[in-house]
């Protein structure tokens, strides 16, 4: 049995199991190809506060503005949900890696930046180490062990635009299957002087950036960014389906974050969902070098804890995704009409469904 642990990939799922394990007293090394970790942050930064919080990073540095709510647009209708909590912080992707790393190093766990981990390295590191590969969504460590691969994809761009933002508090989200199938666009206040633009698409439908030169030339949009100076702007990749396997118990091989596919069908956030699982496998990984616990037992903590709030996310998007502009406009004005709007906003929960649904269940029959 192998008795140290190397985790390929300093992204945040990567140092999050870095750091624990280290906590843990197990000797570890992290991995990373680049060597300025989180540059350039091709993806966004908003996470629930509930979500940062159950993370166990001291991540307050690198907030950047407060969320209260979001505008939902389609159809032409708009609903409202804003809550008079704050709900998620809009973070500088970069300067919470560079948290993540602190701490992660801080804990004892060791870093080699600038070495792409693939092929005969991965060999020579899997000799005397377990792996966990947390290399994002295109993984090198997934493929090498045949943990299966992700063919479900969201195609994004973003861009970030200088200058004065009107409503800090606010998201707007924007569903049209037309112009971002499967998907959404969005505009995200990163800061009182900083918006964020950006859409996914579908994987099957083409170019991401196309897509985005016509959300920005649409009615609401294009006025709201006329006259700022764009900054730049990045296209990526979000997974939308879980691996079909998460360790490999014999080869003594996880994934954790991207690499497994732990992002939200919905939005495409990550953040808490690979967080959360790095700090499963890596409790795993420490009882399986301190008591021989199986590896396996990752999978199992992993499903039983996101299983349900995956599925519940896979449904939404599946509705969603289903239905032409009319319909949507339909489904918001209905949801509206419904009351939803306080609904959401009383009961919401960004990452966990099925948590909105418990406490909306436990509330009306405590009434
Ligand atoms: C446009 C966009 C917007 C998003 N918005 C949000 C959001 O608002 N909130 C949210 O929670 N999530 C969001 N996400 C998702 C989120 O960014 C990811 O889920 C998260 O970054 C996953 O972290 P990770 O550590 O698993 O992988 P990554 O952040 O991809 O890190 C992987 C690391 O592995 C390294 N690596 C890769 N291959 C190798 C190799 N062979 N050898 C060595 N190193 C390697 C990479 O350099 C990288 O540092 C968004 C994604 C995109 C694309």
């Amino acid at each position: 049995m192998r008795e140290k642990v190397s985790v390929i990939g300093a992204g945040t799922s990567g140092l999050i199991a870095a750091r624990d394990l280290a906590h843990a007293g197990i000797m570890t090394r992290v991995y990373d190809q680049k060597s300025r970790l989180g540059y350039p942050a091709k993806a966004s930064g908003i996470i629930s506060i509930n979500g940062l919080e159950s993370l166990g990073i001291r991540y307050h540095k690198a907030v950047t503005n407060t969320l209260y709510g979001a505008n939902i647009h389609a159809g032409g209708a708009t609903m409202r949900i804003i809550s008079r909590k704050p709900q998620a912080h809009v973070l500088d992707r970069e300067k919470l890696n560079l948290v993540c790393y602190d701490e992660a190093t801080a804990a004892g766990a060791e870093a080699e930046l600038g070495v792409k981990v693939i092929g005969e390295k991965i060999e020579e590191i899997h000799k005397d180490s377990v792996i966990i590969g947390a290399d994002g969504p295109v993984s090198a460590i997934a493929k090498h062990f045949s943990m299966g691969s992700i063919k479900s994809y969201t195609l994004t761009y973003k861009a970030e635009y200088d200058m004065n933002v009107d409503d800090v508090r606010t998201v707007d989200l924007f569903f049209d299957n037309n112009l971002a199938p499967k998907f959404f666009a969005w505009m995200c206040p990163n800061s009182k002087d900083i918006l964020e633009v950006g859409i996914g698409i579908d994987g099957k439908h083409g170019n991401s950036k196309a897509a985005f030169e016509k959300f920005i030339r649409m009615k609401g949009v294009a006025e709201k960014i006329d006259g700022a100076r764009m900054l730049d702007g990045y296209a990526s990749i979000i997974p939308m389906q879980t691996v079909r396997s998460v360790v490999d118990g014999k080869k003594e091989v996880l994934l954790v974050g991207d690499a497994a596919g732990q992002v939200k069908p919905t939005t495409g956030g990550g953040i808490v969902f690979g967080g959360n699982a790095a700090r499963m496998a890596s409790k795993v990984v420490a009882e399986h070098i301190r008591n021989g616990v199986s590896l396996e037992a990752y999978e199992r903590m992993f499903r039983k804890n996101f299983g349900l709030d995956i599925r519940l996310h896979s449904f939404l998007n599946k509705i969603y995704s289903s239905f032409d502009e009319k319909k949507l406009g339909f489904l918001i004005n209905m949801a509206k009409t419904l009351g939803l709007e306080s609904f959401f906003a009383n009961y919401g929960d960004m990452d966990r469904p099925s948590l909105m649904l418990k406490r909306f269940f436990l509330r009306g029959l405590a009434k």
